[in-house]
């Protein structure tokens, strides 16, 4: 993967088939990723970066407004987000075990003491989306090993500021970020088969991007439709 770093900010760079450089800064972290044309040197990608770092600022300055207005607090009430689907939050007070239940396609049910915390509720709520979504990457990611031939060695669900997913492709690691587990199957899936594909292809050249097209033709689609999520 190809960055540029401003400062204390590192953009990350995709190689496209374009004519013209652009920039995008999203949400819900204020992360950036720069779509360069193929032959465009990394040195004119850093030039065009600096000439938008007040641009960047200011974009992440509001994102972070933004984020801090929707912080969660685990009420009754609230939108909360899983596999794609937006639910409503029921906050039911209890004092067995803590626990999510899904009612219908409306409900996300949270069973707690009253007395637990925001912390504590967002806590069970996580367990939840990482079970879920351990769940379908243990179908996933054997589905992709045999398809693309590779093997991976490991891999983690991780809270993650600004990747969807990451490859180490020495240690044939990967990770996956949580937030996954509040988006649609075929969203997971196309992280699965890319950071996989990484194991093959390093960088997202042609090469890689053609590996994407022959398993995957919707992959493009995809990518758009996963960053323009709003966590
Ligand atoms: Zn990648």
């Amino acid at each position: 993967m190809e960055y540029v770093q401003i400062g204390d900010v590192s953009i990350e760079v995709f190689r496209k088939p374009i004519k013209n450089i652009h920039l995008r800064v999203y949400p819900p972290d204020g992360s950036i990723q720069i779509s360069a044309p193929e032959k465009m040197k990394l040195d004119s990608i850093r030039l065009f970066a600096i000439t938008k770092s007040e641009w960047i600022k200011k974009k992440q300055q509001e994102l972070k407004t933004f984020s801090r207005q929707s912080a969660r607090e685990y009420v009754s009430g609230e939108n909360h987000y899983f596999r794609g689907n937006r639910y409503r939050l029921r906050v039911i007070y209890q004092h067995t075990d803590p626990h999510i239940e899904l009612q219908g396609t409306q409900f996300i049910n949270l069973y707690v003491r009253r007395e637990a915390t925001i912390e504590r509720r967002a806590e069970i709520l996580k367990d939840w989306y990482r079970a879920d979504l351990n769940e379908t990457l243990e179908n996933l990611i054997p589905k992709w090993e045999e398809i693309l031939d590779v093997t991976v060695d490991h891999w983690k669900i991780q809270h993650m500021k600004t990747l969807w997913g990451s490859c180490n492709v020495k240690r044939r690691g990967i990770l996956f970020n949580l937030e996954l587990a509040k988006k649609p199957f075929h969203c997971i899936e196309y992280i699965v088969v890319h950071e996989l594909a990484h194991l093959i292809v390093q960088n997202h050249g042609e090469r890689f991007t053609a590996l994407l097209d022959a398993n995957l033709p919707n992959w493009r689609r995809t990518k758009e439709q996963l960053d323009s999520f709003i966590v």
